[in-house]
Protein backbone atom coordinates (compact mmCIF):
# COMPACT_ATOMS: atom_id res chain seq x y z
CA UNK A 1 0.00 0.00 0.00
CA UNK A 2 1.35 3.32 -0.63
CA UNK A 3 0.95 5.65 2.30
CA UNK A 4 2.74 8.56 1.09
CA UNK A 5 0.99 11.95 1.50
CA UNK A 6 2.52 12.82 -1.46
CA UNK A 7 0.58 15.17 -3.44
CA UNK A 8 0.78 14.11 -7.14
CA UNK A 9 -0.75 15.48 -10.66
CA UNK A 10 -4.08 13.21 -10.98
CA UNK A 11 -3.99 14.39 -14.57
CA UNK A 12 -0.53 14.12 -15.40
CA UNK A 13 0.26 11.11 -14.16
CA UNK A 14 -1.58 7.54 -13.07
CA UNK A 15 -0.21 4.99 -9.85
CA UNK A 16 -2.10 2.24 -11.13
CA UNK A 17 -1.75 -1.13 -12.79
CA UNK A 18 -2.14 -0.83 -16.86
CA UNK A 19 -4.61 -3.91 -16.53
CA UNK A 20 -5.87 -7.19 -14.84
CA UNK A 21 -3.11 -9.75 -13.83
CA UNK A 22 -2.57 -11.86 -16.46
CA UNK A 23 -2.66 -15.27 -15.57
CA UNK A 24 -0.69 -18.25 -17.34
CA UNK A 25 -1.71 -21.59 -17.27
CA UNK A 26 0.80 -24.09 -16.21
CA UNK A 27 1.56 -26.39 -19.13
CA UNK A 28 2.33 -29.79 -18.49
CA UNK A 29 6.47 -29.75 -19.29
CA UNK A 30 7.43 -26.61 -16.83
CA UNK A 31 5.69 -25.41 -14.02
CA UNK A 32 5.39 -21.24 -14.91
CA UNK A 33 5.42 -18.64 -12.48
CA UNK A 34 2.42 -16.94 -12.25
CA UNK A 35 3.05 -13.04 -13.03
CA UNK A 36 0.32 -10.31 -11.74
CA UNK A 37 1.86 -7.39 -14.30
CA UNK A 38 0.83 -6.79 -17.92
CA UNK A 39 3.12 -8.94 -20.25
CA UNK A 40 3.64 -7.58 -23.94
CA UNK A 41 2.00 -9.94 -26.54
CA UNK A 42 4.20 -12.08 -28.71
CA UNK A 43 3.37 -11.50 -32.86
CA UNK A 44 6.20 -14.67 -33.17
CA UNK A 45 8.36 -16.97 -31.47
CA UNK A 46 11.29 -17.61 -33.39
CA UNK A 47 13.98 -18.00 -30.99
CA UNK A 48 13.72 -20.21 -28.14
CA UNK A 49 10.22 -20.94 -29.40
CA UNK A 50 9.75 -23.02 -26.71
CA UNK A 51 10.41 -20.79 -23.64
CA UNK A 52 7.08 -18.76 -22.64
CA UNK A 53 7.56 -14.66 -22.92
CA UNK A 54 7.19 -12.67 -19.53
CA UNK A 55 8.32 -9.30 -21.05
CA UNK A 56 6.72 -6.46 -19.14
CA UNK A 57 4.84 -3.92 -20.13
CA UNK A 58 5.97 -1.51 -17.71
CA UNK A 59 9.58 -0.52 -18.55
CA UNK A 60 11.66 0.77 -15.95
CA UNK A 61 15.33 2.06 -15.68
CA UNK A 62 16.64 -1.99 -15.23
CA UNK A 63 14.58 -2.89 -18.49
CA UNK A 64 15.62 0.07 -20.72
CA UNK A 65 19.22 -0.19 -19.39
CA UNK A 66 19.23 -3.70 -19.93
CA UNK A 67 18.08 -3.26 -23.45
CA UNK A 68 20.07 -0.18 -24.11
CA UNK A 69 23.69 -2.79 -22.74
CA UNK A 70 22.27 -6.01 -24.91
CA UNK A 71 19.25 -6.70 -26.49
CA UNK A 72 20.21 -10.94 -25.73
CA UNK A 73 20.76 -9.83 -22.87
CA UNK A 74 17.39 -7.98 -22.68
CA UNK A 75 15.71 -11.20 -23.95
CA UNK A 76 16.94 -13.62 -21.47
CA UNK A 77 16.61 -11.09 -18.92
CA UNK A 78 13.69 -9.53 -19.18
CA UNK A 79 11.58 -11.46 -21.92
CA UNK A 80 12.45 -15.12 -20.77
CA UNK A 81 12.48 -13.83 -17.41
CA UNK A 82 15.80 -15.97 -16.44
CA UNK A 83 18.08 -14.97 -14.03
CA UNK A 84 21.03 -16.60 -12.51
CA UNK A 85 20.07 -18.96 -9.93
CA UNK A 86 22.94 -18.63 -7.44
CA UNK A 87 22.32 -14.21 -6.46
CA UNK A 88 25.39 -12.46 -5.70
CA UNK A 89 25.75 -11.25 -2.25
CA UNK A 90 25.94 -7.69 -3.21
CA UNK A 91 22.02 -7.67 -4.05
CA UNK A 92 21.07 -8.58 -0.24
CA UNK A 93 23.31 -5.95 1.06
CA UNK A 94 22.05 -3.19 -0.96
CA UNK A 95 18.50 -4.47 -0.17
CA UNK A 96 18.88 -4.55 3.32
CA UNK A 97 20.79 -1.18 3.35
CA UNK A 98 17.74 0.22 1.21
CA UNK A 99 15.01 -1.69 3.91
CA UNK A 100 17.10 0.29 6.71
CA UNK A 101 16.47 3.41 5.03
CA UNK A 102 13.08 3.11 4.50
CA UNK A 103 12.08 2.24 8.50
CA UNK A 104 14.13 4.31 9.57
CA UNK A 105 12.51 7.58 7.85
CA UNK A 106 8.85 5.72 8.10
CA UNK A 107 8.86 5.32 12.09
CA UNK A 108 10.41 8.58 12.60
CA UNK A 109 8.08 10.14 10.12
CA UNK A 110 8.23 12.55 7.35
CA UNK A 111 6.04 14.76 5.65
CA UNK A 112 3.02 16.30 7.76
CA UNK A 113 3.63 13.54 10.01
CA UNK A 114 7.21 14.74 11.17
CA UNK A 115 8.28 16.01 14.79
CA UNK A 116 8.05 19.78 14.43
CA UNK A 117 11.39 19.85 15.89
CA UNK A 118 14.10 17.06 15.96
CA UNK A 119 12.91 14.71 18.62
CA UNK A 120 16.17 12.43 19.96
CA UNK A 121 14.08 9.97 21.34
CA UNK A 122 11.74 8.93 18.65
CA UNK A 123 15.02 9.25 16.21
CA UNK A 124 16.79 6.46 18.35
CA UNK A 125 13.38 4.57 18.71
CA UNK A 126 13.42 4.55 14.94
CA UNK A 127 17.54 3.34 14.43
CA UNK A 128 16.63 0.41 16.43
CA UNK A 129 13.36 -0.79 14.56
CA UNK A 130 15.24 -0.12 11.57
CA UNK A 131 18.35 -1.98 12.36
CA UNK A 132 16.10 -5.01 13.34
CA UNK A 133 14.26 -5.05 9.98
CA UNK A 134 17.66 -4.29 7.96
CA UNK A 135 19.44 -7.43 9.84
CA UNK A 136 16.53 -9.69 9.41
CA UNK A 137 16.33 -8.71 5.60
CA UNK A 138 20.46 -9.66 5.78
CA UNK A 139 19.89 -12.90 7.19
CA UNK A 140 17.34 -14.24 5.68
CA UNK A 141 18.44 -13.54 1.85
CA UNK A 142 21.79 -13.35 1.87
CA UNK A 143 24.41 -15.90 0.98
CA UNK A 144 27.79 -15.97 2.83
CA UNK A 145 30.47 -14.16 0.56
CA UNK A 146 33.26 -16.30 -0.90
CA UNK A 147 36.36 -16.11 0.99
CA UNK A 148 39.01 -14.23 -0.69
CA UNK A 149 36.54 -12.63 -2.80
CA UNK A 150 35.94 -8.78 -3.07
CA UNK A 151 32.25 -8.72 -1.22
CA UNK A 152 34.15 -11.01 1.86
CA UNK A 153 33.76 -7.79 3.74
CA UNK A 154 30.10 -8.30 3.48
CA UNK A 155 29.39 -9.51 7.37
CA UNK A 156 26.42 -8.60 9.40
CA UNK A 157 28.86 -6.94 11.63
CA UNK A 158 29.98 -4.64 8.92
CA UNK A 159 26.51 -3.92 8.12
CA UNK A 160 24.98 -2.97 11.87
CA UNK A 161 28.35 -0.51 11.49
CA UNK A 162 27.06 1.04 8.13
CA UNK A 163 23.86 1.37 9.84
CA UNK A 164 25.66 3.55 12.84
CA UNK A 165 27.55 5.91 9.87
CA UNK A 166 24.63 6.20 8.22
CA UNK A 167 22.35 6.80 11.37
CA UNK A 168 24.73 9.80 12.05
CA UNK A 169 24.52 11.72 8.99
CA UNK A 170 20.85 11.68 8.82
CA UNK A 171 20.65 12.84 12.59
CA UNK A 172 22.78 15.49 11.58
CA UNK A 173 20.61 16.50 8.72
CA UNK A 174 17.32 16.15 10.66
CA UNK A 175 18.92 18.28 13.30
CA UNK A 176 19.81 21.08 10.53
CA UNK A 177 16.33 20.71 9.37
CA UNK A 178 17.33 22.10 5.67
CA UNK A 179 16.09 19.00 4.26
CA UNK A 180 12.51 18.03 3.95
CA UNK A 181 11.46 14.21 2.99
CA UNK A 182 7.75 14.17 1.72
CA UNK A 183 7.95 10.92 0.20
CA UNK A 184 9.36 7.66 0.72
CA UNK A 185 9.56 4.44 -1.48
CA UNK A 186 7.17 6.48 -3.93
CA UNK A 187 6.01 4.30 -6.60
CA UNK A 188 5.38 6.22 -10.20
CA UNK A 189 3.40 5.19 -13.56
CA UNK A 190 3.91 7.67 -16.26
CA UNK A 191 2.33 7.71 -19.35
CA UNK A 192 4.38 8.55 -22.56
CA UNK A 193 3.25 10.37 -25.46
CA UNK A 194 3.71 7.26 -27.40
CA UNK A 195 1.01 5.64 -24.87
CA UNK A 196 3.98 3.21 -23.08
CA UNK A 197 4.20 3.33 -19.32
CA UNK A 198 7.42 4.45 -17.31
CA UNK A 199 7.55 2.84 -14.23
CA UNK A 200 9.43 2.97 -11.01
CA UNK A 201 9.75 3.50 -7.42
CA UNK A 202 12.00 6.56 -6.28
CA UNK A 203 13.52 6.08 -2.57
CA UNK A 204 12.44 9.87 -1.42
CA UNK A 205 11.03 12.97 -2.69
CA UNK A 206 12.46 16.11 -0.64
CA UNK A 207 12.44 19.54 -0.50
CA UNK A 208 15.36 21.64 -0.42
CA UNK A 209 15.24 25.78 -0.89
CA UNK A 210 11.82 25.15 -1.71
CA UNK A 211 12.73 23.01 -4.74
CA UNK A 212 11.69 19.68 -5.55
CA UNK A 213 14.45 16.42 -5.76
CA UNK A 214 14.29 13.04 -5.85
CA UNK A 215 16.65 11.36 -3.79
CA UNK A 216 18.67 7.81 -4.45
CA UNK A 217 20.03 5.88 -1.50
CA UNK A 218 23.33 3.03 -3.26
CA UNK A 219 25.40 0.94 -1.25
CA UNK A 220 29.13 0.71 -3.52
CA UNK A 221 32.59 -0.23 -3.16
CA UNK A 222 34.07 1.89 -5.63
CA UNK A 223 35.25 5.63 -4.99
CA UNK A 224 33.88 8.86 -5.15
CA UNK A 225 35.65 9.53 -8.64
CA UNK A 226 34.70 6.70 -10.05
CA UNK A 227 30.95 6.04 -8.86
CA UNK A 228 30.57 10.13 -9.99
CA UNK A 229 30.71 9.51 -13.35
CA UNK A 230 27.81 7.02 -13.15
CA UNK A 231 25.50 9.92 -12.23
CA UNK A 232 25.57 11.45 -15.90
CA UNK A 233 24.62 9.88 -18.41
CA UNK A 234 22.51 8.06 -16.19
CA UNK A 235 18.62 6.07 -17.30
CA UNK A 236 17.64 5.51 -14.16
CA UNK A 237 18.77 9.21 -13.04
CA UNK A 238 17.51 11.08 -16.06
CA UNK A 239 14.17 9.00 -16.21
CA UNK A 240 13.60 9.25 -12.15
CA UNK A 241 13.58 13.12 -12.46
CA UNK A 242 11.92 13.50 -15.48
CA UNK A 243 9.02 10.59 -13.83
CA UNK A 244 8.88 12.38 -10.45
CA UNK A 245 8.38 15.69 -12.56
CA UNK A 246 5.23 14.05 -14.56
CA UNK A 247 3.97 12.75 -11.28
CA UNK A 248 4.37 15.77 -9.20
CA UNK A 249 3.25 18.26 -12.03
CA UNK A 250 6.14 20.51 -11.03
CA UNK A 251 9.45 20.43 -12.59
CA UNK A 252 12.21 18.54 -10.62
CA UNK A 253 15.55 19.22 -10.44
CA UNK A 254 17.63 16.50 -10.38
CA UNK A 255 18.61 13.58 -7.66
CA UNK A 256 20.45 13.71 -4.72
CA UNK A 257 22.15 10.38 -4.67
CA UNK A 258 23.45 9.34 -1.12
CA UNK A 259 25.74 6.61 -1.71
CA UNK A 260 27.05 4.39 1.06
CA UNK A 261 30.84 3.32 0.54
CA UNK A 262 32.12 -0.06 2.17
CA UNK A 263 35.24 -2.04 0.43
CA UNK A 264 37.14 -4.34 1.73
CA UNK A 265 39.94 -3.79 4.08
CA UNK A 266 43.52 -3.74 2.90
CA UNK A 267 46.56 -3.48 5.21
CA UNK A 268 47.37 -0.06 5.96
CA UNK A 269 43.95 1.17 5.27
CA UNK A 270 40.06 0.75 6.37
CA UNK A 271 37.63 1.44 3.50
CA UNK A 272 34.07 2.29 5.04
CA UNK A 273 31.72 2.43 6.25
CA UNK A 274 31.48 6.00 5.17
CA UNK A 275 28.48 8.18 3.37
CA UNK A 276 28.95 10.31 0.35
CA UNK A 277 27.12 12.77 -0.73
CA UNK A 278 26.41 13.78 -4.57
CA UNK A 279 24.18 15.28 -6.68
CA UNK A 280 22.98 15.22 -9.91
CA UNK A 281 20.87 17.98 -12.00
CA UNK A 282 18.69 17.95 -15.31
CA UNK A 283 17.70 20.77 -17.66
CA UNK A 284 14.74 21.16 -19.53
CA UNK A 285 16.09 19.96 -22.49
CA UNK A 286 17.74 17.17 -21.28
CA UNK A 287 14.39 15.75 -20.03
CA UNK A 288 12.72 16.94 -23.50
CA UNK A 289 15.50 14.55 -25.57
CA UNK A 290 15.27 11.86 -22.74
CA UNK A 291 11.27 11.50 -23.67
CA UNK A 292 12.24 11.51 -27.30
CA UNK A 293 14.94 9.02 -26.91
CA UNK A 294 12.80 6.73 -24.71
CA UNK A 295 10.02 6.81 -27.34
CA UNK A 296 12.62 5.86 -29.94
CA UNK A 297 13.74 3.03 -27.80
CA UNK A 298 10.43 1.55 -27.74
CA UNK A 299 10.37 1.40 -31.45
CA UNK A 300 13.51 -0.20 -31.15
CA UNK A 301 12.47 -3.21 -28.86
CA UNK A 302 8.88 -3.49 -30.89
CA UNK A 303 11.58 -4.07 -34.20
CA UNK A 304 13.49 -7.11 -31.98
CA UNK A 305 10.03 -8.18 -30.91
CA UNK A 306 8.17 -8.50 -34.25
CA UNK A 307 10.83 -10.14 -35.57
CA UNK A 308 11.78 -12.07 -32.49
CA UNK A 309 15.72 -10.88 -33.07
CA UNK A 310 17.54 -9.79 -30.46
CA UNK A 311 21.21 -8.91 -31.53
CA UNK A 312 24.51 -9.54 -29.60
CA UNK A 313 26.02 -6.65 -28.52
CA UNK A 314 29.43 -8.41 -27.85
CA UNK A 315 31.51 -5.01 -26.17
CA UNK A 316 28.88 -5.67 -23.53
CA UNK A 317 30.38 -9.72 -23.05
CA UNK A 318 33.19 -9.58 -20.51
CA UNK A 319 31.22 -9.08 -17.77
CA UNK A 320 27.93 -10.30 -18.52
CA UNK A 321 25.74 -13.33 -16.50
CA UNK A 322 24.93 -14.84 -19.46
CA UNK A 323 28.52 -14.98 -21.17
CA UNK A 324 28.38 -19.06 -20.27
CA UNK A 325 25.11 -19.19 -22.18
CA UNK A 326 26.33 -16.59 -25.56
CA UNK A 327 29.70 -18.83 -26.15
CA UNK A 328 27.38 -22.04 -26.50
CA UNK A 329 27.80 -22.96 -30.41
CA UNK A 330 23.81 -24.03 -31.12
CA UNK A 331 20.71 -23.05 -29.69
CA UNK A 332 20.07 -26.37 -28.42
CA UNK A 333 23.01 -25.77 -26.19
CA UNK A 334 22.46 -22.38 -25.44
CA UNK A 335 18.87 -23.70 -24.25
CA UNK A 336 20.67 -26.14 -21.96
CA UNK A 337 23.02 -23.89 -20.10
CA UNK A 338 20.12 -21.86 -19.54
CA UNK A 339 18.20 -24.65 -17.66
CA UNK A 340 21.27 -25.40 -16.18
CA UNK A 341 22.27 -22.27 -14.45
CA UNK A 342 19.28 -19.62 -14.37
CA UNK A 343 15.86 -19.84 -13.01
CA UNK A 344 12.37 -18.40 -14.27
CA UNK A 345 12.01 -14.97 -11.87
CA UNK A 346 9.90 -12.75 -13.88
CA UNK A 347 10.82 -9.04 -14.22
CA UNK A 348 8.00 -7.07 -12.13
CA UNK A 349 9.07 -3.35 -11.37
CA UNK A 350 5.82 -3.08 -9.37
CA UNK A 351 7.30 -5.43 -6.42
CA UNK A 352 9.88 -4.40 -3.98
CA UNK A 353 12.72 -6.44 -3.30
CA UNK A 354 11.62 -9.08 -5.92
CA UNK A 355 9.00 -10.32 -2.68
S1 LIG B 1 27.22 -12.28 -23.19
FE1 LIG B 1 27.31 -10.53 -24.55
S2 LIG B 1 25.91 -10.99 -26.22
FE2 LIG B 1 25.44 -12.39 -24.54
S3 LIG B 1 23.81 -11.38 -23.43
FE3 LIG B 1 25.71 -10.82 -22.47
S4 LIG B 1 26.33 -8.90 -23.40
FE4 LIG B 1 24.79 -9.82 -24.71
Amino acid sequence: MNDSPFQFNPTATELRHTSDPVELVPSKRMALPQVTMEIEDVPVRRFMAKYPRFEPKLRDATAVSTYKTCARKYFFQLVLGRVPREEEVYFAWGSAYHVFRYVLEKEYGYGPERPAKFDQAKAVEAFLTAQKEGVFYWKTKSVAPAPGSKWEFMTTERLIKSFVVAFKHWQREKLQGRIEVIAIEQAFNIQMPDGSHRAGRADQMVRWNRKLWGRDFKTTTKDTKFFSRMLEPSEQFTGYTYSEAKLAGESVEGQFVEVLYNAKDTKNKKHGPEILELTTARTPWQLEEFENDQMMVNQMIKLNRDADRWPMFEPACPFCPYHSVCIKPTEQAMMAQLEMHFRVRPWDCTKINGD
